[in-house]
């Protein structure tokens, strides 16, 4: 039984009806909130009064809650192309000014992944962002998908939640973060999270009236629109990504296609949003849709794989590759159906299939660099899966220059593949490669966790504990990270006492001390603001 808050379902935090109407009727009408109603919204953009670092710890108390959650999905692969499209992103509204040093600085600008079968993307406060794998595996190509970020991107740089936060402002930004999570909580599909049917009306009753709380305005949801194209525009995407996108959303509208895009309630196709989108239209060259690539095949069919499926649709994804029309389709549709028919074998375990697709896939050939990067990685990770941790190992271990290309997929999955092999050489290896790449990014909570297996692996324990515990403090769960510092100190006083600590024991020591008192008054000031609040 998972005792935390089942969170990220189809709906979310930012979608919904016409807040001011709501709000008011709730609660007497704050100044921020008569400056709203009064006129135009000249300029919506400002941050209204909200400090950036009260957001930030509103969205750290849900992205806590995010990380417990057992479907959220840190899967380097996808992680690592979610990046190659959102960093672009981030540099243009940087370019632009949207992104402030100090915005930049204050704020998490995390996405984290979500196993969701569903099409939805969201933000959250202080820069947490969230996309469901349903999302990736729906959309065409990277500018589809860039669309869609830069949207929710503008959300958060044109301080549009901190504009909500004022609005709730009279309950206190902690309320509004039970309000999210309780939302998300009772947005999850019923069949995924065990609800019977009727408890799901029930709780998506109450939901809804929460939601009509939550609501970005009309004019928010244009202006992220507006700000969102220029965005993905500077960062050198296709523009027709963004009409392409649009046209998914009208259409599945006009199905009435809520269940499986539960975007489409945190963003309703309104008339206003509908007319600026045609007008931007209006200014582009006549083009088709940008294509799909062979990677984007292949990250889309990742996606609809990892989102657990069931047993049928992993079958039908298999299936796909015997098809006698493939050979006759594009090299980018090809790769995409081979890498899922893989991913979907290896998933059932056929692991003979799964290399025999495998084969048909590295046959194709003529790939570039980064489709070429994602073949490699998916025959180690078959490797790996069917037990021969060596192979997977001498598949990856030539590409060296992991940590200076930020290859974070790569220099994980070696690592994790160097720690299977039960070694403890490898195991060192690991470790020192783990170490390199954490002293650059230090959040990195699973670079963190495989790092104290391959610690474990070399009868490290000090080091084991301390990683663990890193692992629990980026995960934002700092009374967890508090207590495995406490086991790692009374650790090193015991060896100590006996005389086992080294120089380098020592000095491993004095960084657990201070790591402790850090977590420590971390975890006070959680504790305080929850108890105000
Ligand atoms: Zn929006």
């Amino acid at each position: 039984m998972k005792h935390h808050i089942p969170l990220f379902a189809s709906r979310f935090f930012h979608r919904l009806g016409v807040w001011g109407v709501c709000v008011s009727l709730l609660m007497p009408v704050a100044p921020v909130q008569a400056q709203l109603n009064s006129s135009r919204l000249p300029n919506l953009g400002d941050g209204a009064e909200v400090p950036l670092g009260v957001e930030r710890r509103l969205g750290e108390s849900i992205a806590r809650e995010i990380y417990r959650d057992p479907d959220y999905l840190d899967d380097p692969v996808l992680g690592d192309y979610l990046q190659s499209i959102w960093q672009p992103l981030l540099a243009a509204a940087r370019q632009r000014g949207e992104l402030t040093p100090e915005l930049e600085q204050q704020f998490a600008w995390d996405v984290a992944l979500i196993r969701e079968r569903s099409i939805n993307a969201f933000a959250l406060p202080g820069g947490y962002l969230g996309v469901h794998l349903g999302l990736i595996s729906a959309v065409s190509s990277g500018d589809e998908l860039a669309s869609v970020l830069a949207h929710e991107l503008s959300h958060v740089t044109q301080r549009h939640i901190a504009r909500m936060i004022a609005q709730q402002g009279r309950q206190g930004p902690m309320v509004m973060g039970a309000m999210i999570l309780g939302m998300l909580a009772a947005s999850r599909t019923p069949s995924a999270s065990g609800m019977s049917a009727a408890n799901a009306v029930m709780v998506g009753g109450q939901a809804a009236a929460i939601q009509s709380q939550l609501n970005f305005s009309r004019d928010m949801e244009r202006e992220a629109d507006r700000v969102g194209y220029g965005v993905m525009t500077e960062a050198g995407y296709e523009p027709q990504g963004f009409v392409t996108m649009f046209e998914k959303l009208q259409q599945a509208s006009r199905l009435n296609d809520n269940g499986s895009f539960p975007y489409l309630r945190s963003h309703p196709m309104t008339t206003e949003r509908i007319s600026d989108a045609q007008a931007r239209q209006q200014l582009l060259p006549k083009r088709s849709a940008a294509p799909t690539t062979a990677m984007h095949a292949m990250m889309s069919a990742r996606a609809q794989v990892l989102a657990n499926p069931g047993i049928d649709v992993l079958r039908t994804i298999a299936m796909q590759a015997h098809t006698s029309t493939l050979a006759a389709a594009s090299k980018a549709k090809q790769a995409g159906v081979l890498y899922g028919a893989t991913l979907a074998e290896m998933k059932q375990r056929n692991f003979a299939e799964a290399r025999q697709h495998a084969t048909r896939l590295q046959a194709l050939g003529g790939f570039d660099a980064n489709a070429q990067r994602v073949v490699r990685l998916l025959a180690a990770e078959l490797a790996l899966a069917s037990g021969d941790p060596a192979q997977a190992v001498s598949l990856l271990e030539s590409k060296v220059s992991v940590v200076a290309t930020h290859d974070r997929a790569t220099c994980i999955q070696l690592a994790q593949s160097r720690v299977a092999t039960r070694k403890p050489a490898q195991g060192k290896v690991a470790a020192g490669d783990l170490s390199l790449w954490l002293s650059q990014h230090p959040r990195d909570a699973t670079a963190w966790l495989v790092q104290a297996s391959a610690y474990e692996l070399q009868g490290d324990g000090l080091r084991a504990i301390r990683a663990q515990a890193e692992a629990r403090a980026m995960e934002l769960d700092y009374g967890a990270a508090v207590d495995r510092f406490k086991a790692a100190q009374m650790l090193a006083h015991q060896m100590a006492s006996e005389g086992k600590l080294d120089r380098a024991g020592h000095m491993e020591a004095s960084i657990i001390d201070a790591r402790l008192r850090e977590l420590e008054r971390l975890r006070r000031e959680q504790a305080l603001e929850r108890g105000i609040n």
